[in-house]
């Protein structure tokens, strides 16, 4: 039977660009004999196709089924179209459209296939370290527009050679229109440097940089998404060399190793943290550590996870095939400042940090950092949500207007929405300095270029002196839309769960601006996308010293301590202020008893420090985070939940609605610690206190009001012992609960809640 031909068109919509697409659907075509034409636009990819009327319609069923592996379709829509009669199937030209709504791909890992390339002596890439294909390498960080095509990416300044251009031509060859196709004939280069900047390599840098590594030195590495400073994770020395200069005294290094095996020599990796770890975002892991093991001590000193990842670009393969057992991988930056990405910049700025430098001649145009997960409570979490992640969307479960949202202070990243995607930044750092806010700025333009977003609205955190609320009071020509942080983190967690209407929010972290100016941080709340209402929350302390507080936990230790016993708290046997200069206590008691700088806070964050500081795990911190981190690390090491009739005693307010005391809790720590009790045990025992507290707090919120849906969000929602706990105990209460698997729970989702938030109070206001 012949049938008359036909001809359909469709419109493709996703993660479509830069990941293989188009040669996937020319190849496709051909199989099926049909003509026709593709072509990228700025909304996606469109395909026309002629011939048979069946082989059109299993080429569509096809399209969605044999799609390249990076790729990602959100819409497609198929109509017919006029038959042209076209000879062949043809890839055409990139379209300029003013609808750009394009998903741009993520930078992705180097495949196998490049791999084998690389490391196969007869490849004219033998060893070339920005081999890559349509299935890998850099996409999101080379990127200054779109559609995807070279001229609008950092490798606008090769032009290829013959051989690269007959691949890049070539429909049936796995480098057709791979943007950053290259070779050693016509691409990047590396290049070796000394601490001057001056070229120091002579036929191969990389071979030059793994001697210096191997010799205890610190080289900062240009990488896919910006610097790192490496070093021989095994050298004691070398990295005591690295923590003084970059003045990082305890906070953990991330390493990279070859393969699994590798990382097996220092590391338990579960089956779930193996899947992580060889995924295509190649991601830094928390991985259990193996003791005892080859790593030396100041890698992640007193605590029992490493943070680990496999190589993702070309180069990092070449230089691990020399045998380490593993790198150290730090961000190439100066303390709490973004990483450098640009050669004469990473010279100054890591100056006096690098012995040497082993850059390239490709720019990068937006940092990223490495991403963190770990795998906890049944599921991948993330700490960081950046390289390899960024720009996917998270799709939402109904269209909100285009909205920025400005995120907080720590951890920040931003996010832009349009239709039903929002597009979270990589992370931008903690805003604290000029350098993350410039960088910050930069990021808001060049995702609302590439993205195509003009903001009808802005939203921010309600906290007055944040200088990512500033930036947002100053756009006075979009509507100013102030978001509680509780509320956000809520929100942020409601959205990427597709929950709407009203939940049960628990909202746990160190320090957010409450409505009524204090900090808050332990918060139960009744919310919707657009409001909520305060159901719970710790009892307010006072922070004597404020920030300083947050610094010194043995502050806060006084705080709850006066809390429970008045004003000679101190004279209880307890050692926590045994160090300190004579006096102090009674200083500390009169700030707090004349309110003199001494804030009131309900954070759960500062419960854990004050704890820490009782139990003399922790007195002082490095890094925001550091004791309540090793409170988690101190409890006894298993995986049972302890009987309630183990925990410390406590209060719940009235109909679970109210101020929750904290001084039997802290009570219950004293006494033990009077008794010598031991401290996994005490640590062990509190986790599991604030787990059945806010349990029998969540049960009778739903006596009084019905809600039987609790989300888990913040910061504090890290420690893998109070999310496994809560979920367990939740669920077997017979709750609902949702957790964040997309979005960190800490600061680096807040600014999607922000997002969700403003959109809802966007359309009661219109409504
Ligand atoms: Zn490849
Ligand atoms: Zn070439
Ligand atoms: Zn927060």
């Amino acid at each position: 039977m012949t049938t008359r031909p036909i001809a359909r068109k469709l419109h493709i919509k996703g993660i479509v660009q830069g990941v293989g697409f188009r040669p996937f659907i020319y190849q496709l075509a051909r199989r099926h004999q049909l003509a026709g034409r593709v072509a990228n636009t700025s909304s996606g990819v469109t395909v026309h196709v002629e011939g048979a009327p069946l082989a059109i319609e299993t080429f569509c069923r096809e399209v969605m089924i044999r799609k390249p592996m990076p790729a990602r379709i959100t819409d497609i829509t198929g109509y017919d179209a006029d038959y042209e009669g076209l000879p062949e199937f043809t890839i055409s030209p990139s379209q300029q459209k003013t609808n750009r709504s394009t998903l741009v791909s993520p930078d992705i890992a180097t495949c196998d296939d490049c791999l084998k390339e690389m490391f196969d002596a007869h490849d004219r890439r033998f060893h070339y370290p920005f081999i890559n294909c349509t299935n890998c390498g850099p996409r999101y960080t080379i990127i200054d527009d779109i559609p995807y095509d070279r001229p609008s990416t950092s490798m606008k300044h090769f032009t290829m050679c013959e051989a690269c251009r007959t691949e890049y031509e070539d429909p049936a060859n796995r480098r057709f229109h791979a943007q950053p196709n290259a070779c050693p004939a016509c691409g990047p280069r590396v290049s070796l440097h000394d601490k001057a900047g001056r070229r120091m390599d002579e036929n191969d840098p990389v071979a030059d940089a793994v001697r210096l590594l191997k010799a205890g030195q610190i080289v900062a590495i240009k990488g896919l998404g910006g610097f790192h400073l490496a070093a021989d994770a095994t050298n004691s020395e070398a990295l005591q060399k690295l923590r003084q200069r970059k003045r990082r005294e305890e906070k953990p290094f991330a390493l990279m190793s070859q393969s699994l095996t590798q990382i097996g020599q220092y590391a338990i990796l579960t089956p779930e943290e193996q899947v992580l770890l060889a995924s295509p975002v190649r991601p830094i892991v928390l991985a259990r550590k193996r003791e005892p093991n080859p790593i030396a001590n100041e890698v992640s000193p007193k605590n029992r996870y490493f943070g680990v990842m496999l190589p993702y670009t070309p180069l990092h393969h070449l230089i691990m095939s020399a045998g380490f057992t593993a790198l150290v991988m730090t961000s190439g930056n100066r303390s709490e400042e973004p990483i450098s990405i640009d050669n004469d910049d990473a010279i100054s700025r890591l100056a006096g940090i690098a012995d040497a430098f082993l850059m390239n001649n490709r720019e990068i145009y937006l940092r990223s950092d490495d991403s963190i997960v770990f795998h906890a409570a049944g599921d991948r979490r993330l700490i960081r949500r950046s390289r390899g992640f960024i720009p996917a969307p998270v799709f939402l479960k109904n269209k909100v207007p285009q909205i920025l949202a400005c995120g907080g202070e720590l951890k920040n990243t931003i996010c832009l929405t349009k239709g039903d995607h929002a597009f979270l930044s990589q992370h931008i750092g903690d805003m604290e300095n000029a350098r993350t806010l410039d960088f910050f700025h930069l990021t808001v333009a060049h995702m609302k270029r590439i993205l195509d977003i003009s903001p009808v609205a802005i939203a921010f955190d309600m906290h007055p002196d944040y200088m990512s609320s500033q930036y947002a009071s100053a756009q006075t020509d979009v509507a100013q839309i102030p978001v509680q942080h509780h509320h956000a983190h809520v929100v942020s967690c409601m959205a990427e769960n597709h929950l709407d209407g009203e939940v049960i929010g628990l909202s746990f972290d160190g320090t957010g601006y409450g409505t009524d100016g204090c900090i808050w941080g332990g918060e139960v709340m009744i919310a919707t996308h657009g409001a909520f209402d305060r159901a719970a929350h710790l009892s307010y302390v006072p922070m004597p010293g404020g920030s300083a507080a947050i610094k010194e936990p043995w502050r806060m230790a006084a705080a709850y301590l006066m809390d429970a016993y008045g004003d000679d708290f101190a004279d209880n046997g307890l050692t926590v202020f045994d160090d300190l200069p004579e006096n102090t206590t009674n200083l500390i008691a009169k700030m707090i008893s004349q309110g003199v700088n001494s804030p009131l806070t309900s954070s759960l964050g500062r419960l854990f420090d004050g704890v820490a500081a009782i139990t003399g795990i922790r007195k002082h911190v490095r890094f925001e985070g550091q004791a309540a981190m090793a409170l988690e690390m101190a409890t006894a090491d298993n995986d049972r939940p302890l009987p309630p009739s183990e925990t410390y005693p406590y209060l719940l307010p009235p109909d679970g609605k109210g101020s929750i005391p904290v001084h039997p809790l802290i009570s219950g720590v004293v006494r033990d610690m009077l008794e010598r009790v031991s401290v996994p045990e005490i640590s062990t025992r509190f986790h599991w206190t604030i787990i059945y507290l806010f349990a029998d707090l969540c049960r009778q919120l739903r006596e009084k009001n019905g809600l039987h849906r609790v989300v888990l969000s913040g910061g504090v929602f890290q420690n893998a012992i109070l999310l496994k706990g809560l979920t367990l105990m939740l669920a077997q209460q017979g709750f609902s609960v949702y957790t964040h698997k997309i979005v960190p729970s800490n600061d680096g989702g807040l600014s999607l809640g922000q997002a969700v938030a403003a959109a809802a109070i966007i359309k009661t206001h219109s409504a």
